[in-house]
């Protein structure tokens, strides 16, 4: 059951728990009510045939002392006008029946049964004399009777004895049933539009929640945000979820950063460069249009940092990226692939306009003076091979790694032509 129970979504789980508690709730008030009024009638009607039996008592004082059996059945027959009473009796007070009344509905049978009943009951006062002095009462599940004593001057004469059917108590708690039946379904039917409305209130933050992380966990996009409308516990949860997300988010950018650049100058890194020459190649490849590669090599390098020291060497390496990034053009890709190589990847360049802008890098590294913190400056010059091709349909998956072997080539010639140098490959392959 328990496991069940736990196995229902939140929605059913407060439907069940506000269910349960409503129901019980009516059911516990309906018995408590039902009890009290039960109670309060049965005082009621014992409380009637009192007052009847003590007017009667009254009454009946001259017809006891005068032994007048007629009188006394006369008087009793005025309960007639009460329908429930079933039926009354005189005796006197040696037990002997002065007189009696009989609803028209109680056999005789029947009158003699609840008598002998009504005795037996009170057999310890009956051996006492019973009603004498004392006033008897009592309610079973068909009657209600009191039995009320008779005096005159202190002195007991007898008893009047009435017995009244509950039909009246009956009725009036079949009402008072049904009246609590329709209410409870009323009220039953308004508290469950009220807990479906309340019900949302807990449930809505909450699957929004669950939604929500679904998402994310079905794209992995954790630039999504949730709206933060609450001020309670759920607009902290929300907040913690959001900044939760904000922290993975940025971790990821980080991450991904890293993994795609070069921390010295800040270029694309090899990786990042296989990455973007997919997009390059295919478009060369619908296009038609011949995609370049330079690579940069500086020229004795290693000079520089026997010379100035690694850090000055470093400052020459970015000071190097930041000419190939000015020099290239803005769809161009400039890249540090390694050591004191570079690379730039050129949509759209042929032979010529490879070999042009390789020669404004060229000109631009001549032209440089890095000026170190301490005011010392450096000059360098730099190698540069070139390869172009217009992708084929059937160009290899390595084509970027043989577009780099080409152009390494070319930078050999350069390297062993001089330095300073550009020379283009061939047109490749
Ligand atoms: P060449 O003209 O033939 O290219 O000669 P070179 O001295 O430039 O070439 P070589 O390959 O002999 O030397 C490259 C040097 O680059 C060696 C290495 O210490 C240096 N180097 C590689 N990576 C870094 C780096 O990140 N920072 C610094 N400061 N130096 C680096
Ligand atoms: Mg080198
Ligand atoms: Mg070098």
């Amino acid at each position: 059951m328990k496991k069940l129970f736990n196995r229902l979504s939140i929605r059913y789980k407060l439907t069940v728990l506000m269910g349960g508690g409503s129901v019980a709730g009516l059911l516990f008030s309906g018995i408590l009510l039902f009890s009290l009024v039960l109670a309060a009638e049965r005082d009621a009607s014992i409380r009637t045939l009192h007052q009847l039996a003590g007017m009667a008592a009254e009454n009946l004082r001259a017809a006891l002392a005068f032994d007048d059996s007629e009188s006394a059945s006369s008087m009793l027959a005025a309960l007639r006008s009460h329908p429930h009473i079933q039926l009354a009796l005189v005796d006197a007070k040696n037990g002997t029946l002065l007189g009696s009344y009989r609803h028209p509905g109680v056999s005789p049978g029947l009158f003699d049964q609840l008598r002998q009943h009504m005795y037996a009951r009170h057999q310890a006062a009956d051996a006492a004399g019973w009603g004498e002095g004392t006033v008897v009462q009592d309610m079973t599940q068909h009657y209600h009777y009191v039995v009320h004593p008779i005096e005159l001057d202190n002195e007991h004469l007898g008893i009047i004895a009435i017995v009244a059917d509950n039909q009246a108590l009956l009725e009036k708690m079949q009402h008072l049933l049904l009246a609590l039946l329709v209410a409870s379904l009323l009220l039953l039917g308004f508290l469950f539009l009220v807990s479906l409305r309340l019900q949302r209130v807990f449930t809505r933050p909450v699957l929004d929640l669950v939604h929500t992380m679904r998402r994310i966990g079905k794209d992995k996009d954790y630039g999504i945000r949730l709206d933060n409308p609450y001020q309670d516990e759920f607009g902290e949860l929300y907040q913690g979820f959001n900044g939760m997300l904000q922290g993975i988010h940025e971790r990821d950018e980080r991450l991904s950063e890293q993994a795609s650049t070069d921390t010295l100058t800040g270029l694309a890194n090899r990786r990042f460069a296989a990455d973007r020459f997919v997009v390059k190649r295919e478009r060369s490849l619908r296009k038609q249009e011949p995609l370049g590669v330079i690579l940069l090599d500086i020229d004795h390098f290693k000079q520089v940092n026997d010379t100035w020291g690694h850090a000055a060497g470093d400052r020459v390496l970015q000071d190097i990226s930041h000419i190939l990034q000015a020099c290239a053009r803005p769809y161009d890709l400039s890249v540090r692939l390694g050591g004191e190589e570079f690379m730039l990847l050129c949509d759209n360049a042929g032979p010529e306009v490879i070999r042009a802008v390789a020669e404004r890098i060229r000109r631009a590294v001549e032209a440089h003076t890095c000026v170190l913190d301490n005011r010392q400056s450096i000059s360098i010059t730099a190698s540069l091979g070139c390869c172009t091709c217009v992708v084929s349909a059937d160009a290899g998956a390595d084509l970027m790694q043989e577009m780099i072997d080409c152009a390494d080539r070319a930078l050999y010639r350069a390297k062993h032509g001089g330095r300073n140098r550009v020379e283009v490959a061939p047109l490749w392959p």
